[in-house]
């Protein structure tokens, strides 16, 4: 997946500011915050979409929801709270096609 901007950020290939990572996941920061904190989790193995996502992906998915979890008592917003989100096709407002968790806190929701 050379074309991929995020399987680049995992290989290390493109620069990026990398808040965790461990042997299944990785998080870096959005390069445009859209909220005080705004983090991006991803899979290391390349899945394009949730829409391609099977039985397989499970635990891996499962991984990225825990590295949230963590990154919500690193960040200090376990208590206070956080949004993950996953934007998914054209019309779910997915740009880059490698699964990705937004992980955003610090603003009040819409
Ligand atoms: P999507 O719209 O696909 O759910 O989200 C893509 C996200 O990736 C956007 O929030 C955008 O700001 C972020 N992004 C795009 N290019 C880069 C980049 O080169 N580096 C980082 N760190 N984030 C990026
Ligand atoms: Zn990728």
């Amino acid at each position: 997946m050379d074309d991929c901007l995020f399987c680049r950020i995992v290989a290390g290939q493109s620069p990026s500011d990398i808040v965790y990572e461990d042997d299944a996941v990785v998080a870096f920061k959005d390069i445009y915050p859209k909220a005080p904190v705004h983090l991006l989790i991803v899979p290391r193995r390349h899945i394009a979409s949730l829409v391609e996502a099977t039985e397989e992906d499970v635990t891996l998915l499962g991984r990225c929801v825990v590295a949230a979890r963590r990154l919500a008592e690193r960040t200090g917003y376990a208590e206070r709270g956080f949004r993950l989100s996953v934007n998914t096709g054209p019309e779910g407002g997915q740009v880059v096609y490698h699964v990705h968790f937004h992980f955003t806190a610090g603003r009040k929701p819409r």
